[in-house]
């Protein structure tokens, strides 16, 4: 391009000299400062970052991933490499998505599948991610442009469907089943499934499908009035599906009445969507990777910085029939299961030192606490903090002893005392 512009200029000055009519020489001056701006802009364009084969830990300022690398020498991550196996499906490119596509395209993740329908607007610039210029551009492609341009080493694959249709349905199932970029994998073609909509309908149909395809995914939202959130781990058959129970959020201490309103417009903030989705990522890099603990459920109060978790078994009434074979498979699976961690554990207590002191002038004995259970759907206790998103279908309806009558009966107790007491005198 730069021999092209300056070829140019030359071709300008030897036309300029042929010229004998000095009234063309203006033109020749402006087409020639044109050419001049092409080459200062040619000049100053970005240099494109290169595709890198091995991911290296040399602590060099052009290496885009020594300080991801550096986690292994910390000691945190055995293999952080292993990051570029892996394939992470995000459901909704709007706030939460976009923002957590951008984190794990920066990891160095081995393959991003991103699902939208919608385009760009200048009404989602409050959020982070996506650029003005980028306005009227379908979400999923505007995503490709800018996670391409931060790292070339990510494949990225764009489906721009909604998930919702017929047709959606049957491209999402088969583009989560799809092998090529790992043929040895078991399972689905993805590690994990990200779901990121604003709706129940959407998260309706991702558990639908991760529950067909025995798909580990993760959950989360942002609640309307922008001042909570939630992540929440899904695992068919072991942990709670969205169909189990109704859907938790934080309760935010905002009144009801003034969210969910026909035609208002909901809240959004980029800060909590970006709480969010850093915690959502922070989970997955833990779940791949395998290091910490990922949290079961984990929610975000913004008004009170409050972050309450608990776990939530599935439910064996779930209305869901992909639950329900799931939850079977799971049962039926459980001696094995047992077997290898009680293996495990043999090896592990193999390998510990002998204890030096069995018995102890104070009589103390550890005991396993690996049973307890911090709460669950069927004990119906939630932790503090949070409530139930929606009524739960088939619940009940007490009928409600009313203060009104209580109050009635202690008024007419008063006033037969009043009465006696009136009558003694
Ligand atoms: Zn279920």
């Amino acid at each position: 391009m730069e021999a092209e512009l300056k070829n140019l200029l030359s071709d300008l000055h030897a036309l300029e000299d042929s010229l004998r009519d000095p009234t063309h020489h203006s033109l020749i001056d402006k087409m020639r400062s044109r050419v001049e701006r092409l080459s200062v802009m040619e000049n100053s364009r970005v240099v494109q970052r290169v595709k890198i084969k091995d991911m290296s830990a040399e602590v060099v300022d052009s290496n885009p991933y020594s300080r991801l690398m550096a986690l292994q020498r910390m000691g945190i991550v055995d293999n952080y490499e292993r990051i570029r196996e892996f394939s992470v499906a995000i459901v909704g490119i709007g706030g939460v998505g976009s923002v957590a596509a951008e984190m794990l395209t920066r990891c160095g993740i081995g393959r991003l599948l991103l699902y939208d329908y919608d385009k760009v607007e200048l009404a989602n610039m409050n959020r982070l991610f996506f650029r003005p210029e980028q306005a009227g551009m379908t979400k999923t492609d505007a995503a490709v442009q800018t996670l391409s341009d931060i790292n070339p080493d990510v494949v990225l694959e764009s489906y721009t469907l909604n998930i919702t249709t017929v047709q959606g349905f049957e491209t999402f199932m088969s583009s989560l089943n799809n092998k090529s970029f790992r043929p040895d994998k078991e399972g689905s073609g993805v590690d994990l499934v990200l779901s990121c909509v604003d709706n129940y309908e959407a998260r309706m149909v991702v558990n639908q499908a991760c529950n067909e395809l025995s798909q580990t995914w993760m959950e989360s939202g942002v609640s309307e009035n922008a001042v909570s959130g939630h992540i929440q781990l899904l695992v068919p058959g072991e942990t709670a599906c969205f169909a189990c129970a109704p859907p938790l959020v934080v309760a935010s201490g905002v009144d009801e009445r003034t969210l969910k309103r026909e035609g208002v417009c909901a809240a959004s903030l980029p800060t909590t969507m970006g709480v969010v989705a850093g915690l959502l990522v922070q989970n997955t890099l833990k779940y791949l990777l395998k290091f910490g603990n990922v949290t079961p459920y984990l929610g975000y109060n913004a008004l009170k910085d409050f972050f309450p978790t608990m776990e939530m078994k599935p439910n064996p009434q779930c209305s869901n029939a992909a639950c329900l074979e799931k939850q079977k498979e799971y049962a039926l699976a459980k001696p094995a299961r047992d077997a290898a961690a009680r293996a495990k554990m043999e090896v592990e207590i193999s390998l510990e030192p002998e204890c030096l002191h069995e018995d102890n002038d104070w009589n103390i004995s550890v005991v396993d606490d690996s049973d307890v259970q911090v709460s669950s759907t069927s004990s119906g206790a939630l932790p503090e903090g949070l409530v139930f998103e929606l009524p739960s279908a088939d619940e009940f309806q007490k009928p409600s002893v009313s203060e009104e009558t209580t109050n009635t009966v202690d008024d007419l107790e008063d006033l037969r005392r009043q009465l006696e007491a009136l009558n003694a005198d």
